[in-house]
């Protein structure tokens, strides 16, 4: 099964291609399925809103079953910010750097007790004919005082899944997948799937 995948982000293209490759689906870029690049305005208030919207727009262009995910973490200690807004946290110039300090200033004074958090995956999958399956995936951890490691991305060096004691970025991508919140949320689209 050939599925196109929305985001142009190379990292999630490589957790997700690794995970969907154990389930026997094909993924290729929208690049290489011969989507022009052209801006998606991710102004939904949800995850889901943010997901249905890529995947759409991506398979009026290409024709095919497209995949798309949206996704973010969200701390408790601050109502679940930065949540839909993850990527863009530090403003209009946001960068993972830029995005983790201001994180952590805004922890600075919060205990380790209350510093819990989850990162969060919806994926949505959205047929020719209009159809969609929705998957959501999330993974709990904490938020530490001072980032570790260099793998992964994104806000990886602060967050400790519950059960370990390393970072998502101290992790190996194969670790990662196992546990993280696309890994979990694929695993849902693959039941959803089966179902179908
Ligand atoms: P999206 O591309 O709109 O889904 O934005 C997701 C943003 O959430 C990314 O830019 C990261 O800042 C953050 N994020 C999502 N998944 C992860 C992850 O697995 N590790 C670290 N940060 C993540």
């Amino acid at each position: 099964m050939r599925i196109v995948a929305a985001t142009q982000n190379k990292h999630k293209i490589e957790e997700m291609s690794a995970i969907t490759k154990e389930f026997g689906m094909n993924m290729v870029s929208r690049l290489d399925a011969g989507v022009p690049e052209f801006e998606i305005e991710e102004d939904g208030k949800t995850f889901e809103e943010n997901s249905e919207k890529k995947a759409r727009e991506i398979m009026k262009v290409c024709g095919n079953i497209t995949i798309a995910d949206d996704s973010g973490l969200m701390v408790d200690a601050l109502d679940g910010a930065p949540g839909v807004y993850s990527a863009r946290f530090a403003g209009e110039d946001s960068n993972d750097e830029k995005n983790n300090e201001k994180l952590l200033l805004l922890l600075k004074d919060v205990p380790e007790e209350k510093r819990t958090a989850k990162f969060v995956s919806v994926i949505t999958m959205v047929y020719p004919n209009g159809e969609k399956i929705v998957a959501r995936g999330e993974c709990r951890g904490h938020i530490l005082y001072k980032g570790r490691g260099n793998n992964g991305f994104g806000y990886d060096p602060l967050f400790v899944p519950d059960g370990f004691d390393r970072t998502f970025a101290e992790l190996s991508a194969e670790e990662k997948n196992k546990i993280s919140h696309r890994s979990i949320a694929l695993q849902n689209l693959r039941e959803k799937l089966k179902e179908k």
